[in-house]
């Protein structure tokens, strides 16, 4: 189907984009537009204005900091992570962008992208809650930076607010990570999947598939059947669709837990 007709800015500054999203009520972002473009040929988003950010060089790099924090842009993709040094400071994150769909998809799509779509199946959500990641956010004259458990609202929301655009996601240093998913074919859409951290104190297991944001778990020991109880014990209401049922992704959520736990005892 082709496009409604809509208003085209490709801003050079988060200034300017910014500004471009306040002044329009039916104003979006446009990232890699590998969500938002299909949504608006389906009519189920319409914006009237697309605020383009791919010419924003300050929302692409991927930094290193002295301690050890990683900042990602917004707009960096996902092969810009696997590709990235930096990025390797925290292997988890690369390792999951590798399993996202295809070259193609994985050479468009960006972080931020990612998580400003918030759809339930995505990969990075339930990573960037179990690793504790930070969000920054900016608005006209102000920034704030939200933490990731409180970044993803519910299906397509996000703590992004209209006048907004996310600006990078941090992330602290850490190697104990893990993450394990059931998708549908290889390299496919997630069934259900859980990342895990531990980095100091209990793990920190996000399970993604089962709710519309990703849902946080802390058993306070790496023990298998803590974890267990601990998921079991977050009274999951999962979808129950052609996919699988809800039961079974009960099932998915406890054993994907156990798994991802056990690869982030092991770190890197
Ligand atoms: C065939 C196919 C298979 C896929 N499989 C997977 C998969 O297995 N796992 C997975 O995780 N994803 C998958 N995706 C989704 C893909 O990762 C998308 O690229 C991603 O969800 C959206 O990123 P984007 O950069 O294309 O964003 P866009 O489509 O450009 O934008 C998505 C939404 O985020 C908003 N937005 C984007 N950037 C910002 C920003 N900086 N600030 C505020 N709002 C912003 C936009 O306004 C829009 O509402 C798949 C996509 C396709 C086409």
């Amino acid at each position: 189907m082709l496009l409604r007709e809509v208003e085209y800015a490709r801003p050079a500054s988060v200034q300017d984009a910014v500004r471009l999203l306040g002044e329009h009520e039916g104003a979006r972002a446009l990232a890699g537009g590998q969500t938002l473009i299909n949504v608006m040929k389906a009519r189920v988003a319409s914006p009237d204005v697309l605020v383009d950010l791919n010419d924003l060089e300050e929302l692409k790099g991927i930094e290193l900091g002295p301690d050890g924090t990683l900042e990602i842009g917004a707009m960096a993709t996902y092969s810009d992570v696997i590709d990235s040094a930096e990025a390797r400071a925290r292997p988890i994150l690369g390792e999951v962008c590798a399993q996202i769909a295809d070259v193609q998809v994985r050479n468009r799509g960006t972080v931020g992208g990612n998580v400003c779509s918030n759809d339930p199946t995505n990969h990075l959500p339930p990573l960037l809650v179990a690793l504790a990641a930070t969000m920054t956010v900016a608005g006209k004259g102000r920034e704030r930076v939200v933490p990731a458990q409180e970044f993803f609202l519910g299906v397509y929301m996000t703590a992004v607010g209209s006048g907004e655009l996310l600006t990078k996601v941090s992330l602290p240093a850490g190697k104990n990570d893990g993450f394990a998913s059931v998708a549908i074919g290889a390299d496919g859409t997630c069934i259900v999947s859980a990342a895990a951290s531990q980095n100091g104190g209990g793990p920190r297991i996000a399970i993604g598939c089962v709710d519309a944001v990703p849902v946080l778990v802390e058993p306070g020991s790496t023990d298998a059947d803590t974890v267990r109880q601990a998921v079991r014990d977050a009274e999951l209401n999962p979808p129950d669709d052609v996919h699988a049922s809800a039961d079974y992704r009960r099932h998915l959520a406890e054993v994907l837990a156990v798994r991802a736990v056990e690869e982030a005892v092991k770190g890197r």
